[in-house]
């Protein structure tokens, strides 16, 4: 028999480790603490703890391999390390971020527009290793009403995540963004949807140092010192199996030995990755029809600013990830009436030589003005019958067309994202840049829940699939509204949900 690092039986099976599978973990070991669990990831553990942001990792060197070990087996070449910022305001159409990697192929069909920039990550921690923590709360039509305590739930994943809007609020120039902002378009917005800082996954430790979270933080000391808590690294499912409309294990490929194995499990949740959650569905057998439907990401203009009359900044200390440090992040929320997310953060450097003075630490800002996708079903990621992905799963193929709606929304971005950047200082950008789709690494749809099983949903409120006892979906995939904001907080509010209900049925 072939020797296996792999518990024969568990409780709950959860796919992937990104901060969806993670707060399921949580929930389970807070509440129900007998219940045997096994994470599995297909990608490796690259920080400490496992599922950290490659961030906090001080030396560059540690840091740019953390982020290459991500990339699936697509590593980017450059050994340097680089910040998610690095290209802000590239003008390249497969667009790609340290850390994540493109879909390789099957990211356009003739005649569509498809995602070029579609990208992924594969480590313990998945995305939230590498990415910018802007946890805003939905609002207006981006809410999701059919679920119970949304407002409650979304506490609890502040909570989880280690948000807070105080952190970076007192960087220096970051009042003046604010106020400049907050003159030009607060007006006849409530007072909660008005500009403010950015909620943001991040702490300050004693000695002042910035820590940014990752899935480390949602699993939590209560997850890591749970005995009945495993994470099992280069470890990919390749099917959820299921007998008589019910799961009842998983088998998971060891890519260390390249041996599979049954794991026996009651429950499993799928945490996979909007992209890859409802692949892993498919080729277990799982045929509902929205499976895969109403893919959305977020079409998203961008515009750099060099802020008017700000006095110098003291200098970033790059411990702190530098691009913060000085004018934080604004959050110019997502409303009815003003239908774009807005996020304005420091670049560490123009995106366009500039003439002159060097400019001020800090004073030189990027605008992203994202916009929610008109919803279609024909959104799609399809599977192959015939070909392939590197793990052997059905490879995906993407569906995906802006609408002429689209259009007028990426028109009416563009306009409003021109109006707040000249309140805020001299436009360096000719005009604003659209991203290509894909580009704002927030898909969603793909298995999202609804309120019966009406062919237009996957799964029920508490994220469970229909018709497979003891099957749940989690992470920005199960979001059934068009959302504008980074959906991040959303999808674990939902997998509070999820998991509480999944605890509940443990009982
Ligand atoms: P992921 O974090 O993608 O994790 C899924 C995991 O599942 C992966 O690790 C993958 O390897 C694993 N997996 C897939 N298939 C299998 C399988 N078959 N078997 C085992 N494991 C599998 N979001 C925000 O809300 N705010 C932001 O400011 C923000 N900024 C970002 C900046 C960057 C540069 C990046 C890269 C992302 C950013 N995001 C942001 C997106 C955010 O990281 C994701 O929304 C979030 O990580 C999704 O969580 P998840 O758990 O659903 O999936």
């Amino acid at each position: 028999m072939v020797h296996s690092r792999y518990p024969r039986c568990v409780d709950v099976a959860i796919v992937g480790s990104g901060p969806a599978g993670a707060a399921y973990a949580r929930i389970l070991s807070e509440q129900a603490p007998h219940a045997t669990i096994a994470v599995f990831e297909a990608g490796p553990v690259v920080s400490d703890p496992p599922g950290a942001h490659v961030r906090n990792i001080a030396d560059p060197v540690q840091r740019a391999r953390a982020q290459r070990r991500s990339e699936g087996p697509w590593p980017h070449t450059a050994a340097s390390p680089a910040d998610p910022l690095d290209d802000y305001a590239a003008d390249r159409e497969r667009l790609v971020r340290p850390g994540t990697f493109l879909l390789p192929d099957g990211w356009r069909q003739p005649g569509e527009d498809g995602l070029p920039a579609a990208a992924m990550s594969s480590n313990a921690g998945g995305m939230a290793a590498h990415w910018t923590g802007a946890c805003p709360r939905p609002g207006g039509s981006e809410r999701i009403p059919l679920v119970p305590g949304l407002d409650r739930l979304l506490t609890e994943a502040e909570r989880l995540l280690g948000v807070s809007a105080k952190v970076l609020a007192d960087a220096p120039l970051a009042g003046e963004v604010r106020a400049r902002l907050g003159a030009a378009l607060d007006a006849g917005r409530p007072e909660d949807r008005r500009v403010q800082p950015m909620p943001l996954a991040v702490r300050r430790t004693a000695d002042g140092r910035l820590v940014w979270s990752g899935s480390d933080v949602v699993f939590g000391e209560v997850t890591r010192t749970n005995p009945n808590f495993g994470l099992f690294d280069e470890s990919v499912v390749t099917q959820v199996l299921l007998r008589d409309g019910a799961v009842r294990g998983v088998t998971v490929r060891d890519l260390t030995t390249g041996a599979e194995h049954e794991v026996a499990a009651s429950s499993v949740v799928v945490a996979a990755d909007s992209l890859r959650t409802p692949q892993l569905l498919h080729a277990s057998g799982v045929r509902l029809p929205a499976l895969g439907r109403y893919l959305n990401d977020q079409p998203q203009v961008v515009l750099a600013v060099r802020l008017r009359d700000v006095p110098a900044a003291p200098e970033a200390d790059p411990a702190d990830g530098g691009i913060t440090a000085q004018s934080g992040v604004s959050w110019v929320p997502f409303t009815d009436d003003h239908p774009f997310h807005g996020q304005v953060m420091q670049l560490d450097a123009s995106p366009v030589p500039i003439e002159g003075d060097p400019p001020a630490p800090g004073s030189i800002v990027g605008l992203g003005w994202f916009c929610a996708k008109d919803l279609q079903a024909g959104d799609r990621v399809a599977f192959s019958d015939t070909e392939t992905d590197h793990h052997g799963l059905p490879a995906l193929r993407i569906h995906y067309t802006l609408t002429a709606r689209d259009h007028d929304n990426l028109r009416a971005a563009r306009e409003a994202i021109v109006e707040a950047a000249h309140a805020l200082g001299d436009v360096l950008d000719p005009e604003p840049l659209t991203f290509p789709p894909g580009a704002s690494l927030h898909y969603q749809g793909t298995v999202r829940m609804g309120p019966a099983d009406d062919g237009t949903s996957v799964c029920d409120p508490a994220s469970r699939v229909w018709g497979v006892r003891g099957l749940h979906v989690a992470g920005n995939g199960v979001i059934p509204t068009a959302t504008a904001c980074n959906p991040t907080l959303t999808a674990v509010a939902l997998a509070v949900a999820g998991a509480r209900a999944l605890a509940a049925d443990l009982a």
